[in-house]
């Protein structure tokens, strides 16, 4: 049995999904927003960079945007979507908590979960003195000391890439290995190197403030902050049931000019594409996706 029939049922309300929700909200469309609080941000101390609104702790931004969405009529639940299938050409179910939903679009805006390090002290300081996106937070680190943990092929392009904000550079690898053209590049920018794994990050936790990164053998590290560059996955694999296409060269989900997928009427917005992962990026994209949706039901 149908619980209840949208045009458009977005999952997720960060950035991306809030903002397509406010979109189609204003275009009249019966809309059902879903999300269960965990936004990818939720960790940070502040959005930089969003015009208008730069430093607003992001659990502010989001009570705000949801607030915008309800006054004009947008629903939005809070409860985790189980499974989301398409059932015919125009028509998408979606199952939540054993009630069922269905739409004529879906909006997939469910963002991307960070790999993060596994050490003690870690979340003591994520988002306020360690962080892993230069875009973010670099200027914050203005000529500070920084950590930057990294050990994957990008790892010297990631640490030489906050020389726009700071010289004191360490690049840590935790006990792995880096390749020699990476070193040599490192070398040639003055970029210190720290092999030892890492054992813990220390700190003034009450300020969040991260002070040093000590390490199995030999001298703990002094430092400001630390960026690290470990990877993300996607937070769901909605996109893997509904058959859409993945971007081959990042491995997110594949969009066209008007952010549908390849998978006509399923939209994708904000991190899960592979634009910048920015919240303004993703407020943008998700507005596009609305601006799509609403003339693809309006075409009907
Ligand atoms: C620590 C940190 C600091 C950052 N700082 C900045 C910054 O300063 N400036 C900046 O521009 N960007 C910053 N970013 C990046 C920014 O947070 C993201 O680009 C932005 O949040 C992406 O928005 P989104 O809507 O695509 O995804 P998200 O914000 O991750 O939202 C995903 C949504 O999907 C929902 N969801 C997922 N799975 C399900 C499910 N099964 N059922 C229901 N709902 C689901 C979640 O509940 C959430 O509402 C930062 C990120 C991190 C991690």
């Amino acid at each position: 049995m149908i619980d209840a029939s949208y045009d458009c049922i977005v999952i997720g309300a960060g950035p991306a999904g809030l903002s397509a929700s406010l979109f189609l909200a204003r275009y009249l469309r019966r809309t059902l927003t879903f999300h269960h609080n965990s936004p990818r941000n939720e960790y940070a101390h502040g959005v930089h960079g969003f015009l208008g609104h730069d430093g607003i702790r992001p659990l502010e931004l989001l009570a705000r945007g949801r607030d915008e969405v309800t006054g004009y009529g947008g629903l939005i639940i809070e409860a985790r979507v189980d499974t989301v299938e398409k059932i015919s050409a125009e028509r998408f179910r979606v199952i939540s908590g054993g009630k069922t939903f269905e739409a004529r679009r879906l909006l997939l805006a469910t963002g991307l979960r960070d790999l993060t390090p596994d050490c003690p002290g870690f979340r003591e300081f994520y988002g306020s003195s360690v962080h892993h996106c230069p875009d973010c937070d670099g200027y914050e680190v203005k000529d500070k000391r920084v950590a930057v943990l990294a050990h994957d092929n990008n790892a010297a392009g990631f640490t030489a890439n906050l020389l726009t904000w700071t010289r004191q550079l360490t690049l840590l690898t935790d006990g792995r290995e880096i390749s020699n053209d990476d070193r040599a590049k490192l070398t040639a920018l003055d970029i210190a190197i720290r092999r030892e794994a890492i054992v813990a990050l220390e700190g003034d936790e009450p300020a969040r403030q991260l002070q040093r990164v000590l390490f199995s053998e030999g001298d703990p590290l002094e430092c400001d902050a630390l960026f690290f560059n470990l990877g993300t996955e996607l937070a769901t694999n909605f996109h893997e049931t509904l058959g859409c296409r993945l971007d081959p060269e990042c491995g997110l989900v594949w969009v066209d000019d008007t952010q549908q997928t390849s998978v006509v009427g399923v939209y994708a917005a904000g991190d899960v594409t592979p634009q910048s992962q920015l919240a303004v990026v993703a407020a943008a994209e998700g507005a596009m996706a609305a601006i799509h949706i609403h003339r693809s039901l309006q075409d009907k």
